[in-house]
């Protein structure tokens, strides 16, 4: 039997799928490098609401939820279908877990779910479920939601989440050669959090708003780092290995753990 690491990744801007980047080389790469997927469960920071969420859609629509973009990126579609069934199957594992859980068709692929998914698996052929995270819901409730899923991956699922290792949108420094130069208050949390998932510290991790280094100033806002949080729990709450790390815009760490 094969179990599937549960992944963590940072996607950037919605225009990774365009740019020349090392972040955008090492998704390219990350789907060949693990055991094939039967379904792919989409934890995403985009995908917003109270409680967990979680797409039920036969076919899912690809969401352009962003502003300001290439008319290419707008055209952009990524038509894996869904899977109702597995869908259904989470719902379930989230209740028995005392989570507030619901299906819904409301939702579908949003960029966090498509960026990375068009680099890792462009053929679109595996059925992917959407889940939601909840941004006022905290570190430990998605822990607990990766924790429900754990057990499908020993049934080729790929439970990923999606959001940024750093993320402060307010201090983004667009152009020039800017990702070489990341300021030492998005170093600082990089290092303590990659020693922290290292170490397998999951009290701290679970605690980095009080105790990493600049927490609040790379993350204004939780949604994000969230996603981090349910891969740790689907991985078993261990230690994580670090499969990437790069900058864009400066601010925005590009890093990517796998768990379990
Ligand atoms: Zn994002």
């Amino acid at each position: 039997m094969t179990s599937i690491p549960a992944i963590f990744v940072s996607h950037g801007s919605p225009t990774l799928v365009l740019d020349d980047v090392p972040a955008r080389a090492f998704l390219q790469g990350l789907g060949d490098s693990l055991p094939r997927p039967r379904a792919i469960v989409a934890v995403s920071a985009h995908y917003e609401t109270p409680g967990v969420r979680v797409n039920t859609d036969a076919q899912p629509r690809t969401i352009h939820d962003f502003y300001g973009f290439p008319k290419a990126m707008y055209e952009m579609r990524y038509d894996a279908p869904g899977d109702p069934a597995l869908a259904a199957d989470i719902v379930g594992r989230l209740t028995a877990a005392g989570l507030d859980a619901d299906g819904e068709e409301r939702w579908g692929f949003d960029h966090g779910t498509w960026v990375p998914l068009t680099l890792m698996y462009p053929e679109a052929d595996i059925p992917v479920v959407a889940v939601s995270v909840d941004p006022e819901a905290g570190p430990d409730h998605h822990r607990r939601l990766g924790a429900a899923l754990a057990p499908l991956r020993d049934d080729r699922v790929l439970i990923l989440g999606s959001g940024a290792f750093t993320h402060n949108l307010g201090e983004l420094r667009r152009g020039g050669r800017a990702e070489l130069n990341a300021p030492d208050w998005v170093e600082r949390f990089v290092d303590w959090t990659a020693g922290a998932i290292a170490e397998g510290r999951t009290d701290d991790l679970l605690h980095y708003r009080e105790r990493a280094p600049d927490a609040a100033r790379n993350h204004p806002t939780e949604e994000h780092f969230l996603p981090l949080f349910a891969a740790l729990g689907a991985g078993g709450g261990g230690n994580g290995r670090r499969l990437h790390t790069s900058t864009t815009f400066s601010v925005l760490s590009m890093d990517a753990y796998a768990f379990g």
